[in-house]
């Protein structure tokens, strides 16, 4: 979901402590942590902190907790910033005011300090258009995302996606890919982020965002969507189906003819210049069948011009 589906541009729209009080302390850690990273939350986090001229704090022992999010060390205390798995089961979470939202959360932990940044993204205005599209191509669409259900749903409800996994591990969608492989289907995944690289290299055929994704998705991908036009998608996805029709058309009209020139010979007896004729024409064909390819509409392989 987030970066592929939904823009990536996210916006902080909330900093909040468990209990209340110290929301500014909270902040100026995770803007100083999240000076680090390159997901999408901490580039919003980042860009928060500096419009609110938060101050950078000494951070030490950086490790990144892969899927879930990050840990360090601010003045000598340490810290886990991401999912709310990374709470546990604590105490002040009794707080109601603490229930998960329709929000993309960053939760902030520490040994004195609890609380959490809501976030939320913008859907891509071509991500309507192509699953719309994709349905009508006959390819049912899953939504797979490492952010909170909460969140997960109202993107999946905009967008018409029935099958939503939510909060999950690098390693949950893979294992979702595989289970789709192991009953047959065919499975292209689309991703942006270092946590999609896994899943991307299981599937058959792995798509990635060429502009925001990250260099492990990149290197994972067997089509690049430049400047991250989801739209493309679809227009990929055509011409490839339009490219197989095309090759077996062609492989009609050439085996079609050989066998048609056997059979003629075998009765009968061909003059050399018509058999020349007839085979330079068939092969004259399968080029001209192929460059129709080059003439696909521009409004045919346009995903995001079919809104
Ligand atoms: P998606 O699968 O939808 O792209 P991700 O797996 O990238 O989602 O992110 C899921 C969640 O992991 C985020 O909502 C956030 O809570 C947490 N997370 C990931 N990276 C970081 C980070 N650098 N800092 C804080 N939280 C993070
Ligand atoms: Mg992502």
């Amino acid at each position: 979901k987030t970066g592929t589906l939904t823009a990536g541009q996210m916006e902080v729209i909330k900093v909040e402590t468990f209990p209340s009080g110290r929301e500014d302390a909270l902040m100026e850690i995770a803007y100083s942590v999240e000076q680090e990273s390159n997901h999408p939350v901490a580039r919003a986090i980042t860009r928060y902190g500096l419009e609110k001229g938060c101050q950078t704090l000494e951070v030490k022992n950086l490790h990144s907790l892969t899927g879930l999010g990050i840990q360090a060390e601010v003045g000598g205390e340490k810290f886990a910033l991401g999912k709310r798995e990374l709470v546990g089961d604590d105490s002040r979470l009794s707080d109601p005011a603490a229930q998960s939202l329709e929000h993309t959360e960053v939760w902030v932990v520490g040994e004195n300090l609890l609380g959490r940044i809501l976030l939320q993204d913008e859907i891509r205005h071509e991500s309507r258009p192509v699953m719309e599209r994709l349905k009508r191509d006959g390819i049912t669409t899953m939504m797979l995302t490492g952010d909170n259900a909460g969140a997960a749903a109202p993107v999946a409800k905009d967008l018409g996606i029935s099958e939503v996994h939510a909060g999950l591990r690098p390693d949950d969608k893979v294992g979702l890919i595989y289970q789709l492989i192991k009953k047959g289907h065919h499975v292209a995944m689309v991703g942006d982020g270092v946590n999609d690289a896994p899943s991307l290299a299981a599937a058959h055929v792995s798509v990635s965002m060429g502009g925001r994704g990250s260099d492990a998705a990149l290197e994972q991908a067997d089509v690049v969507l430049v400047d991250d036009r989801i739209g493309k998608l679809a227009s990929a996805l055509h011409l490839s189906r339009k490219s197989k029709a095309i090759i077996n058309q062609n492989l009609a009209i050439s085996l079609g003819t050989v066998l048609v020139m056997v059979a003629a010979t075998l009765i009968g007896t061909v003059p050399l210049t018509i058999a020349v004729v007839v085979h330079e024409s068939s092969t004259v064909l399968v080029c001209l069948n192929s460059l129709r390819l080059l003439f696909l509409k521009d409004e045919e392989l346009l995903g995001e011009n079919s809104s």
